[in-house]
């Protein structure tokens, strides 16, 4: 028998098995459905260029929070990577967020940043309203009409796959506006960089103990066999575990596409968004930036991965915000309350845009939780 079962390997459970494992020194088991540990933060080498990628898309390690910062690093270095991101709009390369240089290109001026928030001022006036009730009004008045259609409105469509004006306002509020010339894309956050020997080693060190047994390949339902003594730790969708008996919850998804060229460098940073509505995908990432230190950078080959947008529920990646879907999912939450001995938690099952450090930070508060309770 074992003292917890834990399903799922990405943040949340291998966090709260290496916790359980290590201080509570009680037995683990940890399953998961797919092939590999990580969850969506599984990073591999790409064979035929030795190039390290993230499967499902670039993760940048970013957190101001002292407690996970210490936790992680117990773990990993990280390099000195700083995340940029540019965005291409009808042929040409601007800043993104949205600074002082994406302002001044696009309008072919040379404000200063005082006058940058007069015009800004100026050119919102008109959508300025008591209450934003959805994506669209909120973004247009912060950044009016024309940066917010360059930019924005068709990069969330193809994203989203709904009209800005459906979804909710605080997608926005993800987004840093800048007046000056400031490129770093997570400026607020006290550190950030890349794991060094990649996220999957995280991983592999976190669940890497004795009292810790792996399953993979491996699907959970309410009639799994283990029982464990203590505590199920479910944090995969609660729509699947109850096998959408109150409906299903809507999710975006993304698709990748892998292309190797035979050239050093192909657009000279990590990710390029595309807005355009010409585009089917809406980035290309270049993984070997990433990691400027590592040999391969300097080969002349390099990997790019086409983003595209999917409805795919089954491999769920951003939960759908809305009013429907939160009803939704507390409907599911609180038939779960009856559920003894079962506790849910991650990206997946809170139905939440969680960053990879508040996905960390809720698993120590609830391993702290356990503790206390067992
Ligand atoms: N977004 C946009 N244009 C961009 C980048 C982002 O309109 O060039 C919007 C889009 O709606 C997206 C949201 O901002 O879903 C959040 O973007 P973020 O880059 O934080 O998304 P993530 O990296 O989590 O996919």
């Amino acid at each position: 028998m074992t003292d917890f079962l834990i399903i799922g390997s990405g943040f949340y459970g291998s966090v709260l098995a290496e916790r359980i494992a290590n201080v509570l020194k009680k037995k683990v088991i940890v399953i998961d459905q797919r092939s590999h540990i990580g969850g969506n933060c599984f990073t591999d080498i790409d064979k035929k260029t030795g190039i390290e990628y993230h499967v499902y898309g670039t993760h940048i390690f970013h957190t101001s929070n002292v407690k996970v910062w210490d936790y992680i690093n117990q773990f990993t270095d990280f390099n000195n990577y700083r995340h940029q991101v540019l965005s291409r709009h009808k042929r040409k390369i601007y800043q993104m967020p949205i600074n002082l240089e994406t302002i001044n290109s696009l309008f072919k001026k040379n404000l200063n940043p005082k006058e940058a928030s007069i015009f800004l001022k100026k050119i919102t006036k008109t959508f300025q309203k008591k209450d934003y009730k959805n994506f669209e009004d909120k973004a247009k008045s912060q950044i009016g009409n024309k940066l917010y259609s360059a930019f924005i409105k068709n990069y969330t469509k193809k994203q989203w796959n709904k009209d800005p004006k459906y979804l909710p306002s605080s997608i926005f509020n993800r987004l840093p506006i800048r007046l000056n010339y400031n490129e770093d894309y997570y400026e607020q956050t006290q550190w950030q960089g890349i794991p060094k020997y990649g996220y999957t080693e995280i991983f592999k060190k976190l669940l890497n103990n004795k009292n810790i047994k792996l399953i993979l390949n491996k699907k959970y339902d309410l009639n799994f066999k283990i029982k464990p003594k203590y505590l199920t730790i479910y944090t995969g969708p609660l729509d699947r575990l109850l096998n959408y008996k109150f409906g299903k919850l809507d999710w975006r998804s993304l698709k990748f596409k892998k292309k190797r060229l035979d050239i050093n460098d192909f657009q000279g940073t990590s990710v390029i968004n595309y807005p355009d509505l010409s585009y089917k995908f809406t980035r290309i990432h270049e993984p070997k930036h990433l990691h400027p230190e590592r040999s391969v950078f300097k080969t002349n080959k390099t990997l790019i991965i086409e983003e595209y947008p999917s409805n795919n529920v089954n491999e769920p990646y951003y939960p759908i915000n809305d009013k429907k879907n939160r009803e939704l999912h507390r409907k599911y939450k609180n038939y779960l309350k009856s559920f003894t001995k079962f506790t849910f938690g991650g990206r997946l099952a809170d139905y939440a845009y969680y960053d990879m450090d508040m996905t960390i930070s809720a698993a120590l508060k609830k391993f702290e939780q356990i503790k206390k309770n067992i």
